[in-house]
C-alpha cells in the first residue's frame, strides 16, 4: 500500500498543532504507520532538503527545520502522497485554499508548519532517511 512521509515542522509543534494535524489525516481515513518526535541537526536537514540546496532560501530553511523538535510520521493509504499534499495545501499559505492545513493554520511560506513528500519516489527516500530502523523503533 502507498505510503508518504509527513513532518510537522518546529513551528507546528511549538504552536500546539500536532493533534489538529493528525486528526485531519485520521478523519480522511489514512492510517498512521510510524511517528516520532525528534530534533534534527544541520547535516540531516540538508540531506532531507538536498534538492533545494541551490535555492536562495536554503540557509534559512535549514535554520527553520533545525530550530526545535519536529514530528516525523509515516501515513498509509490509497493515493496518500497526492491526497496528502492536497490536505496540506500550497507551499505559500497565502495561496493555500481554506480547508487545507496551511490555508487554515499558517500565514507565510517560511513558517508553513508541515512537510509532505511530493512523489511516491521521494516518499520512499524520505521514509528510509527518517525511519532507518523501520516504522516502529
Ligand atoms: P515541503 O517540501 O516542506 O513539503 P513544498 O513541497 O510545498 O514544502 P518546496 O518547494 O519543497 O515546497 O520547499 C520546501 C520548503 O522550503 C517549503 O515548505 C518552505 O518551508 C521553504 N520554502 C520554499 N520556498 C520558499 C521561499 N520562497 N522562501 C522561503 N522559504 C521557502
Ligand atoms: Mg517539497
Amino acid at each position: 500500500m502507498e505510503q508518504t512521509f509527513i513532518m510537522i515542522k518546529p513551528d507546528g509543534v511549538q504552536r500546539g498543532l500536532v493533534g489538529e494535524i493528525i486528526i485531519r489525516f485520521e478523519k480522511k481515513g489514512f492510517s498512521l504507520k510510524g511517528l516520532k518526535l525528534m530534533t534534527v541537526d544541520r547535516p540531516f536537514a540538508e540531506k532531507h532538503y538536498e534538492d533545494l540546496s541551490s535555492k536562495p532560501f536554503f540557509g534559512s530553511l535549514i535554520e527553520y527545520i533545525t530550530s526545535g523538535p519536529v514530528v516525523a510520521m509515516i501515513w498509509e493509504g490509497e493515493g496518500v502522497v497526492k491526497t496528502g499534499r492536497t490536505i496540506i495545501g500550497a507551499t505559500n499559505p497565502a495561496q493555500s485554499a481554506p480547508g487545507t492545513i496551511r490555508g487554515d493554520l499558517a500565514i507565510v511560506t517560511g513558517r508553513n508548519i508541515i512537510h509532505g513528500s511530493d512523489s511516491v519516489e521521494s516518499a520512499q527516500k524520505e521514509i528510509a532517511l527518517w525511519f532507518p530502523d523501520g516504522p516502529i523503533n
